[in-house]
């Protein structure tokens, strides 16, 4: 694999303090905000992510804040960012943070990794930006930037290009490890940008870039394609007695782990079997009518849903139901529960 030349962290350092975006995680070295916005990044546009940072650090300030707030309030706080085990991962590492390592933020790259949902990436850019230390942080823009900068046709998808990739970056982080690292994911976030749209003209590394001079720019990176995503067909219910709602609760572990849902269940349900359904979950339907169907993507799996409204009576006893299932005031469900995306083109109707 071709080498990557020294020259490139002057001219990256350089061109990262002219050229880089004011962001708010950009104003501290405190490890606990940057943590979390690197949590945040993850599968999330910077934009997206700004008004979440801010309120979240509002609420929750200190890793101690984070380790003792409720669960229902962090997944309020999480609503709509997505990947809810991003939050739930957040939570478990600041009470490790508490028990393991007496309240004291991990502060080198091998520690970091002992934190759930932190990973080598993570752990890189935290232990570089917060701690000074002379790792580097290779996520998906530096891949990019590491593919076309050598001309390496490796696949980008494989662990093992990325641990030469690390090994080939190792032994020219500078002391200025946080900006160098930064200097990387910028340049592959503004400027070496995926989808054939590279704008080498003003890419600060252009003489030195090797797809650039064996012009093969535009087939670099080599990616693996990703085995299509599992289509899974679903009936979600929206049941109401006119100000209530039912919710249930996903189970601890899988997709959308321990979040509350609209009932719903694997397959296109016909009326028959809609009805059985329904007293499964301990109501019995005064009405139900058709809701538009609707489609969600997650990583791996895509739902195609169809959707019915139903009506209770209002005089139905909330003791009844079952334990799967419960009405709640649809004014505090809006304020209190954080309804997965996944379920938007129906939370609406409320
Ligand atoms: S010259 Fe072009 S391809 Fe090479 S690193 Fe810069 S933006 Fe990327």
């Amino acid at each position: 694999m071709n080498k990557i030349p020294c020259e490139i962290v002057p001219l990256l350092l350089d061109w990262f303090a002219q050229n880089k975006r004011d962001l708010p995680w950009r104003h501290t070295k405190d490890p606990y905000p940057i943590w979390l916005s690197e949590i945040m990044l993850q599968q999330t546009r910077v934009e997206a992510v700004k008004p979440y940072y801010k309120r979240f650090l509002e609420v929750c300030p200190s890793v101690e804040a984070l380790a003792s707030l409720p669960e229902e309030q962090l997944y309020k706080l999480w609503e709509g960012l997505g990947y809810y085990s991003r939050a739930r991962n957040l939570q478990k590492a600041a009470k490790t943070i508490l028990s393991d390592f007496g309240g004291v933020f991990p502060s080198d790259h091998k520690s970091l990794q002992k934190l759930p949902g932190i990973g080598d990436y993570t752990a890189g850019a935290i232990a570089s930006i917060a701690f000074g230390e002379r790792v580097p942080a290779v996520d998906g823009n530096v891949l990019r930037v590491v593919a076309r900068l050598t001309a390496s046709d490796k696949d980008i998808a494989l662990p093992e290009t990325k641990a030469a990739f690390r090994e080939l970056l190792l032994p020219l982080i500078p002391e200025q490890a946080g900006d160098f690292n930064q200097s990387l994911i910028e340049l592959g976030a503004t400027v070496c940008l995926p989808n054939g749209e590279p704008k080498c003209e003003s890419c600060p590394l252009a003489s030195l870039c090797r797809a650039r001079m064996e012009g093969n720019v535009l087939e670099l990176p080599k990616r693996s394609k990703k085995p299509p995503r599992k289509i899974e067909d679903r009936t979600v219910l929206l049941i109401e007695d006119g100000g209530r709602t039912a919710l249930s609760k996903r189970p601890d572990k899988g997709l959308l782990a321990g979040l509350y849902e609209l009932p719903n269940t694997k397959g296109h349900l016909d009326e028959a079997a809609l009805l059985t359904f329904i007293r499964s979950l301990g109501f019995e339907p005064l009405r139900w009518s058709r809701l538009e169907d609707a489609k969600h993507i997650f990583t791996h799996v895509e739902w195609h849903m169809i959707a019915y409204a139903v009506r209770i009576s209002p005089e139905f006893d909330e003791r009844a139901g079952s334990d799967r299932c419960f009405l709640v005031d649809n004014e505090i469900l809006h304020r209190d529960y954080a309804i997965p995306s996944a379920f938007s083109a129906y939370i609406k109707y409320l």
